[in-house]
Parts: C-alpha cells; structure tokens; sequence
C-alpha cells in the first residue's frame, strides 16, 4: 500500500501487517494492514489526510478494553490513540487527549479540586472510547460531563462539538465510526470536601477489584441491557453461566462478561456471543444488542 506521510514519515510510528494481539486487551485479534500511534493532532490530522487521499478505510483504537477485533484481521489503516497524551486543567474544565485513561483525568480533576466523574473510577480504557460509547456506571456516564469535544470528521476536517451533554443517550454518543476523537473537555464541579471526593473514587475502584472484574481478560458488559432489564440477570436466569466456547467462556461474577480462559480466539468469543444471543431471543423473545464494539469480518 502506498502510503506517505511526508517529512513526518521517519517520526510517525506507522507498523505494517502488525499482530493487533500484541497491542489489544483481550489479546486476540489479527494483523493490522497498517497499524499508526500518533503522539500530537498534528500527526493524527497528516495521517488521516493521508488516508484520505489514498482512500484507506480507517478504524479507530483506544484502549480495546470493548472492542473485539476479528482474528481475521482489519483492513487499511489502523490507528491507536494511545499515544495522544495531555491533561490541562482551566477553572472547572478538564480537557484531556483521547489516549488518556479515564482513571487519569478522574485523579488529576481531583488534583485539582475538581469532583464529578468519580464514581467511573476504575473502568478501564480511554477517554476518547469512554466518550465514544458514553461509558457509565452507578448512574452517571461519560458523557453528561463533556463541554465540548474536538474531533475529525469523515472529510478530515477538524470540528469543535460544544455542550453536547444532552445528546449522548445509554452507552451512545452522536459519534459515528467515521469520527476520531481527539480532545475533550469535561465542565466538573469545584469539591466541598476533596478527602470525600478521593476516598469515593477510590472505594469504586476497589469494588470492582473486589467484584472480579479483572481476574480475567474480559470487555466488561457484552451486551447493553434490553429496556431496563438487566442482561446479566436475564442471562442467569438462563443458565449462562454455564456456557463456553474453547477458551471463551461466561464469568462466574457476572453473566454479561465473557472472559478468557487459555488461549481463546475472538472467533470463540463471537461464537459464544451467538450463542447467548439465540438463548435469549428463543427463552424469552428478546434481543440482545451488543455493547461491544466488533471490528473487522465474523460469521
Ligand atoms: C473489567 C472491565 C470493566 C468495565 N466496566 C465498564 C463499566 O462499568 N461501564 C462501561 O460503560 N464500560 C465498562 N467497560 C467497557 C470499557 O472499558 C469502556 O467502554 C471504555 O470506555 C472503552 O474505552 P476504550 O478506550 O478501551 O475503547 P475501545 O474499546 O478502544 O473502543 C470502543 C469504541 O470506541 C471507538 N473509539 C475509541 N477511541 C476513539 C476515538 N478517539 N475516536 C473515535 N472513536 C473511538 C472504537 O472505534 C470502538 O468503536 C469495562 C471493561 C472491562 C474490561
């Protein structure tokens, strides 16, 4: 594939047919066509111009703490905002690049006398795939914090959402696969008493250790909860947690995460997901979406 990114080529740290089971969560997935981690704006905006001109689809990476990436690989260029660093802090905004973790900006808020997201406090990942998919937990999501998020475009133009809270819903934003997130400020609220605010975020970030959540390799929640019913219950109730395909199987602490055991392949993962799908739509008539994002080809 041709692709030249200029005087930047020798600095951009661009990989070719790249295992992405070397840089995904779960460790699975095939190679990348073309695997790129900009470190500035600058580089992300050569690069996708790049891939504009040479008309390279582009897929997105965070941290892949949701993402399941097909062992079959993905196509055109891949790129991963994990080197998109930087936190600054005006009166009571936060803006973060998308390759910081959400834990980070939630500490340096903190730092800062600033409280609102704590009680996302251990929900691994990015802030550019937290706003992506408005990750949430104890009732609140990313979203309902964002003043405004600076992004690209499907032309490549660079384009400023302003206060955008109200247009995220349940684990959506008004984001599509086209967009790439790269910065994103969040309007907190000055703290009464910031020892309460670091002990809350702590203590949920403690209960999810304690919870299990991270003995194993997992993308959290599979599937979003159908119409206020809770899958994971729904899943139970069914008998889930009894169910595995090779290496993948439903977790004993909770039947809408499936994690690795031995060497599982996304494969095992999709077709595991398949299964508990089917369960549920053929039991009780419902179906189940995916919260998980899948990239690249199933069947
Ligand atoms: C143990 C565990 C617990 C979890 N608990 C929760 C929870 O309580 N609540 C919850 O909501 N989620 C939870 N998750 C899921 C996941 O951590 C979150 O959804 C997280 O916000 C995803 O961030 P990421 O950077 O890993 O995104 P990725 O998985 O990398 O990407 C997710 C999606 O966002 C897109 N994306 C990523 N970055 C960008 C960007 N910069 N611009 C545009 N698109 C982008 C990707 O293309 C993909 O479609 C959990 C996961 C695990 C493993």
């Amino acid at each position: 594939m041709q692709f030249n990114v200029g005087l930047y080529s020798e600095k951009i740290n661009i990989l070719t047919d790249e295992p992405l089971s070397k840089h995904s969560f779960l460790r699975c997935g095939g190679k990348a066509e073309l695997l790129a981690f900009p470190k500035s704006t600058e580089e992300l905006v050569l690069i996708v111009k790049e891939a504009k001109r040479t008309h390279t689809p582009i897929t997105v990476l965070g941290g892949t703490t949701n993402t399941l990436i097909s062992d079959k690989g993905i196509e055109g260029l891949v790129i991963s905002t994990k080197n998109l660093k930087g936190i600054t802090v005006m009166e009571n905004l936060v803006v973060a690049a998308a390759g910081e973790t959400l834990d980070n900006v939630i500490d340096k808020a903190i730092e800062h006398n600033l409280e609102g997201l704590e009680k996302l406090g251990g929900i691994p990942g990015t802030v550019g795939g937290a706003i992506f998919g408005n990750a949430g937990a104890n009732g609140i999501s990313a979203g309902d914090f964002c003043f405004y998020i600076d992004y690209i475009d499907r032309d490549g133009e660079i384009q400023r959402m302003m206060h955008c809270s109200d247009i995220f819903s349940y684990r959506k934003s008004p984001f599509s696969k086209d967009d790439i997130i790269f910065n994103v400020a969040f309007r907190l609220t000055p703290s009464l008493n910031i020892k309460d605010t670091k002990l809350e975020k702590e203590r949920y970030q403690k209960e999810r250790i304690e919870k299990g959540q991270f003995r194993y390799p997992s993308l959290g929640c599979f599937f979003k909860n159908p119409d206020n019913i809770s899958a994971g219950k729904l899943l139970d109730e069914l008998g889930a947690k009894e169910m595995s395909v090779n290496g993948a199987s439903v977790s004993p602490f909770n039947a809408n995460v499936l994690i690795k055991k031995q060497n599982a392949k996304s494969q095992d993962f999709y077709d595991l997901s398949k299964k508990l799908q089917s369960l549920v739509k053929e039991k009780k008539g419902i179906d189940l979406e995916y919260e998980v994002t899948l990239l690249g080809d199933f069947q």
